[in-house]
This record gives C-alpha cells, sequence and structure tokens, in this order.
C-alpha cells in the first residue's frame, strides 16, 4: 500500500561529499575496508593487513586520531598514511551540559547538515542517545524530528563518529603508555569503569531506513578489537519498519525497542502514521518472531503519554492483552510526552501516568515511567537542532497549521 506524502524511505545518498583535501575518512570503516584501502594505496598485501589492525585499534581501542601518535608505525609511514588518509570526528556546533548531568551536543557533518546526541548518565550506567539520520521521513505527530524533512541518512562514519566524540568528551580512552610494543599492566592501562556503557538509537530518524549503514555502524563499536560494546548494551528503536525487523535481529543483532504508542488502528494512524502501511497486528506478529528476544532479553515498548489521546485505563488494558496475545517477552517504557513549540499534544498528568503504568505492573508487566531528563537543555528529539536553525518556510507553516489546528 503507497501512502500519500512522504512516509516512504526515499532515496538518499550514502556517501558525503568527499573531502577537498581529498583524503580518505577511515572513521567508521571496517577493519577489511581499511586494509583494501591500504592495498590500494600502495602496501602490500602483508603490510596491508597488519597495518589495518593497528590502525583499527589505535582508532577506537585508544581514541587516536593523529598518525604521528601511532608509534608501532615506522618514521615513514606516518606521513605515508597522513597524505592518504584521515581521522575524522563530527564538528561540534554545540555543547550543553544539563544541571543532572545530561549532556547534549549538536553536530555538524562535513557538508553541513546537523545532527544531534545526547548522553545521560545513571548511577548504574551512562547511555548515549545517537542518530542514524538528519531529520526522518516519518511524520510522528508528536515528535519535533518528525516536523524536520529528511535531508539524508547519516554515514557509518556519522554514526560511530558519535560514539568516538562522546567517549573523547567523557575522557574514556585508556590513559598511560601509547606504546603497544611495551607490556601493558593495570597501572598504565585502563579500560574499565567507564561511563559510556549503553547505546540507544533513539536519536534522530529511523534507523531501519538506514539499515546498511546502522548495521556497518554497529559492527564496528561492537568489534572486540576496537570499541568492544556488547550487542546486549546497546538498543534500536524503530517505529515499526516490519520487512526490515528480522533482518536486524539477524544482521544486527542488538536489543529491539519498539515505538507502539498507541493500541487502536485509529490512534496509531494519527500519531505514528507509518501504522497506515504495517499495522498493529503485523507489528507485534514481527515482534513475536524478533531473533535474539526471550525472558532475558525482552523487547521495549515506548509509549508515549499523550493527555486524553492514549492514556485511559481501557489502553492500558489493551495494551496487555496484545502483549499477552502474541506471547511476547516485554517490558513497557512510559515515557512522558516532552513538549516542543507548535506541539499539538500536552503530557498525561503524573496521577494518569501512574495509574496507567499500575494497570500493566499488576499484570506482571514492568512498566517503569521514564524520569525526564535534561529539561533545562531541551534533551528531547529535534529540540536542540530547531533553536539553533532558521526554520524553512515550509516547516514553519506546518508548524503554524498543527499548532492552530
Ligand atoms: N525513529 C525511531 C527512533 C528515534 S525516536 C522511533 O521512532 O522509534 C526515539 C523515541 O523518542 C521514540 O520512541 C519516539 O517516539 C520518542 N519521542 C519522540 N518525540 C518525543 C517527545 N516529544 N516526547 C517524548 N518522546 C518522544
Ligand atoms: Fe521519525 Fe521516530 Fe520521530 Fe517518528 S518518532 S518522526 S519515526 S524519529
Amino acid at each position: 500500500m503507497q501512502i500519500p506524502g512522504h512516509i516512504d524511505p526515499v532515496p538518499v545518498p550514502r556517501n558525503v561529499t568527499p573531502r577537498a583535501d581529498r583524503r580518505v575518512d577511515l572513521m567508521g570503516l571496517a577493519k577489511a575496508q581499511i586494509r583494501e584501502l591500504f592495498a590500494e594505496a600502495g602496501l602490500d598485501a602483508k603490510q596491508a593487513k597488519l597495518r589495518s589492525k593497528q590502525v583499527f585499534h589505535w582508532i577506537y581501542h585508544r581514541g587516536i586520531s593523529d598518525f604521528e601518535a601511532m608509534t608501532d608505525m615506522s618514521k615513514t609511514l606516518r606521513p605515508w598514511l597522513d597524505a592518504r588518509f584521515v581521522i575524522d570526528r563530527p564538528e561540534v556546533v554545540e555543547a550543553q551540559i544539563s544541571e543532572d548531568g545530561t549532556r547534549k551536543w549538536l553536530l555538524r557533518t562535513a557538508d553541513a547538515q546537523d545532527y544531534e546526541m545526547v548522553f545521560i548518565p545513571d548511577a548504574d550506567r551512562g547511555t548515549l542517545c545517537i542518530s542514524s539520520q538528519v531529520g526522518c521521513t516519518l511524520n510522528c505527530t508528536f515528535c519535533h524530528t518528525g516536523t524536520m524533512r529528511l535531508v539524508r541518512n547519516l554515514t557509518p562514519g556519522e554514526i560511530v563518529g558519535q560514539v568516538m566524540l562522546a567517549r573523547d568528551a567523557l575522557g574514556e580512552w585508556p590513559r598511560g603508555n601509547m606504546d603497544l610494543s611495551e607490556d601493558e599492566s593495570e597501572d598504565t592501562y585502563r579500560a574499565d569503569g567507564r561511563m559510556l556503557t549503553n547505546i540507544v538509537l533513539m536519536g534522530m530518524g529511523e534507523p531501519l531506513y538506514n539499515f546498511d549503514n546502522v548495521r556497518d555502524a554497529m559492527a564496528v563499536v561492537m568489534d572486540g578489537e576496537g570499541l568492544s560494546l556488547s550487542k546486549r548494551r546497546i538498543t534500536l528503536s524503530t517505529s515499526g519498519v516490519v520487512p526490515m525487523m528480522e533482518k536486524a535481529g539477524e544482521e544486527i543483532g542488538v536489543n529491539l525497542a519498539v515505538s507502539l504508542h498507541a493500541v487502536t488502528k485509529d490512534i496509531r494512524d494519527e500519531i505514528v502514521p507509518i501504522n497506515k502501511k504495517y499495522g498493529i497486528e503485523e507489528l507485534l506478529e514481527a515482534c513475536a518472531a524478533y531473533p535474539g528476544a526471550n525472558n532475558a532479553r525482552r523487547i521495549t515498548f515506548e509509549y508515549v503519554m499523550l493527555k486524553d489521546k492514549n492514556d485511559s485505563d481501557e489502553d492500558a488494558r489493551e495494551l496487555v492483552r496484545l502483549i499477552k496475545r502474541y506471547g511476547l517477552p516485554a517490558k513497557v517504557n512510559l515515557i512522558p510526552f516532552n513538549p516542543w513549540p507548535g506541539a499539538v499534544y500536552e503530557c498525561s498528568e503524573p496521577e494518569r501516568i501512574k495509574a496507567f503504568s499500575k494497570i500493566i505492573f499488576d499484570a506482571g508487566i514492568s512498566a517503569p515511567v521514564r524520569t525526564p531528563r535534561g529539561r533545562d537543555i531541551d534533551a528531547a528529539c529535534g529540540q536542540l537542532k530547531t533553536a539553533a536553525t532558521k526554520l524553512s518556510r515550509a516547516e514553519r507553516d506546518r508548524l503554524e497549521t498543527e499548532a492552530a489546528g
């Protein structure tokens, strides 16, 4: 079924404009790709293999972005690499820290597209919320990113670059001895005790509409010789791109979160319009079939609490019924709606959210209410970008129409 409007994934370029200095950015590339590039640039097969392994280690294990600092490379190899390659990070346009420790960055790609990233520290973990696209093709009515047009998919380098930048900002690269040829001891090299422990693909964009780049980026993030994050600590959130869900489980293998937000066709069609294409039943069937989901690794259902829209006792009971009917190993994440200028919804009253949560809890399903974080810095989807950019005429018209309607 074809839906009118710009709801389908649109063809967007995968790669950014080449750099002016013609050097190739290694950020986000797999070890095998680095090896190929080194071979193409003239290293023999054996050297290409060895050097790609070393460079990969420096980039992702040590956080080094300067070839000159790669002390196990010969003095002639370092400038040779530097003339041909670069290890880049996204440009930081704005960095903010909230009173509660939440950090938010507005980032810019080499071709001047802005996107966001948020870090949320908790007592037992630190979660980095990263973007997969600039804007989004979907138009969820409560989501600020939904009011922006999709500009383009982020490349693997721009996705992995977010994690690298967060590690830089949090000062989480191993300190001490940088010479791999010498033995490392506990005193000189400490990789544990880090703040950044978890990653969620819940920033701007629909990750399953940028499948290949998200998959390749997560492979680099999970690579045991690099950042080495476990798939159990990464969560991909989708609005419900049903045909890509099984493939995501098989090829990416991370935890799944689903933006359900409503339990009836009418309401979900309205607030999460992809529902017109892939309905609730289909979506829940795909959840039941998601590879790797079990009681130890449950699927998270995200449910944004919108006053008088999706927050009745009846809605809560229907949510329980659906989860049980499909036999889903599930937990529910109740998200207080974060208002933005021009939004047509209000957040449900705290009492309402509590009552909603209790119905689900009483049925034996975990349903915590997500504590709003970083409100003083507008750390919700799409807000920093909008504050920083002048809206296009079309965007302003749309916001005004929505505010009026
Ligand atoms: N496109 C994907 C991932 C990005 S959105 C998806 O839709 O799942 C990440 C989460 O933020 C989604 O659950 C989304 O519904 C939620 N969200 C978006 N705008 C919000 C707002 N204003 N208040 C609260 N949650 C919001
Ligand atoms: Fe896109 Fe997710 Fe926002 Fe919907 S909620 S518009 S899918 S980013």
